[in-house]
């Protein structure tokens, strides 16, 4: 019998593994190609990428240039491997023993449960309204009630779609004690505009995670970052393992983020397409969409097994939810794809909700 430390066995796994669907829906991916201006600069600044040393330079550029944006100190930003890295290192170093509590609201981003159990904290959710929004009144009682090591939201929130204000951030920061690290989970924020990263100067007990996933389109690169105090940089710092970005990685971001005015078009169509599937399901019969500034849509469906099957029979990928799961069990998630392709599973949909699917 092998030795596994306590608890891997009860942690839940990620199902990583991901149909090669025709149509994929199912991930909040950016469907769109890299601009090719971007792309040619890209591949250029791949080639003379230096393989036989450990990535220094490309690490420092990035931060560099990231710090320079947000008016920030290099010593305010660090890197990860996706924000997923980033995130997962935070719970760490705010878990440790069931006695440390993280906090953070129910339905959000499914891996904060399994990061808190991995980090061996106990995690504490705060359930969403009805309507999926979020008393931030409740929120700051349950933060303050359990003397939370780390209170964790994402905005705008995964899978609801739903946002914050920043003065709904800065109330929340207003009422915690400064002994709790509030992160601020931004992997969508570009689809919403509003960033709280303005407060970080003023809170130093805040942490906002960035990712290159999403509105950027590098999902396949792996690459995020946190910005924050720089004594919590430090710490949070000490959990990585020296040259835990690879160069190839850096250097593409790196050239991506120079480049990110290329990148506001399709930031721009992706809203505009969420604005108009959104427009075109609610007037589906048994379809109810839910307000979102992000990139996907999460739709109520009266028959959601029903839809699945039809998706899935057309080679359709979309993010579905259990039917144990007592929040999200008639919902379907579905990030936005090219016009072309939203056209084509809308297509199914509205046959599906006229009783001709
Ligand atoms: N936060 C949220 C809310 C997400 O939805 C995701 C990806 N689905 C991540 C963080 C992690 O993204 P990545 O590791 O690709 O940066």
């Amino acid at each position: 019998m092998l030795q596994y430390r306590k608890g891997l066995k009860e942690m839940p796994a990620y199902d990583g593994t991901d149909k090669f669907y025709n149509i994929k829906v199912n991930a909040n991916e950016c469907n769109l190609p890299m601009p090719p201006i971007v792309n040619e600069r890209v591949m250029n600044r791949l080639a003379s990428v230096p393989f036989n040393r450990y990535p220094g330079e490309e690490y420092y550029n990035l931060t560099e240039q990231i710090a320079k944006n947000f008016k920030l100190q290099p010593e305010n930003v660090f890197l990860g491997n996706g924000s997923s890295e980033i995130i997962e290192k935070i719970f760490y170093c705010f878990g440790g023993n069931k006695a440390k509590k993280i906090v953070f609201p129910d339905p959000s981003f499914s891996m904060y449960y399994i990061y808190a159990q991995a980090a061996q904290a106990t995690a504490v959710s705060v359930p969403l309204e009805n309507d999926f929004t979020l008393d931030i009144d409740k929120f700051v009682t349950a933060v303050n009630d359990n003397e939370a090591s780390l209170a964790v939201i994402c905005n705008p929130n995964n899978p609801t779609g739903g946002v914050l204000s920043v003065s709904d951030i800065q109330y929340i920061l207003d009422n915690i004690k400064t002994s709790t690290c509030f992160l601020l989970d931004e992997a969508y924020i570009e689809f919403y505009g509003r960033s709280a990263v303005s407060l970080l100067k003023e809170y130093p007990n805040l942490i906002v995670a960035r990712t290159f996933s999403k509105a950027y389109g590098l999902a396949g690169t792996r690459v995020g970052y946190m910005l924050a105090s720089q004594p919590i940089v430090e710490m949070i710092g000490k959990s990585f393992m020296p040259y835990h970005m690879n160069s190839l990685s850096l250097a593409v971001a790196d050239i991506c983020y120079q480049m990110r005015q290329e990148f506001v078009p399709h930031i721009q169509i992706m809203i505009s397409e969420r604005k108009r599937m959104a427009e075109l399901l609610k007037q589906l019969p048994g379809f109810a969409v839910y307000p979102s500034e992000t990139n996907f849509l999460l739709v109520h469906v009266n028959d959601q097994p029903g839809l699945v099957e039809l998706m899935e029979k057309n080679d359709i990928g979309i993010r579905y939810f259990s039917q144990d799961n007592a929040w999200l069990k008639d919902c379907v998630r579905i990030s936005m794809g090219t016009r072309e392709e939203n056209d084509t599973w809308y297509g199914l949909m509205k046959a599906f909700a006229e009783g001709r699917g």
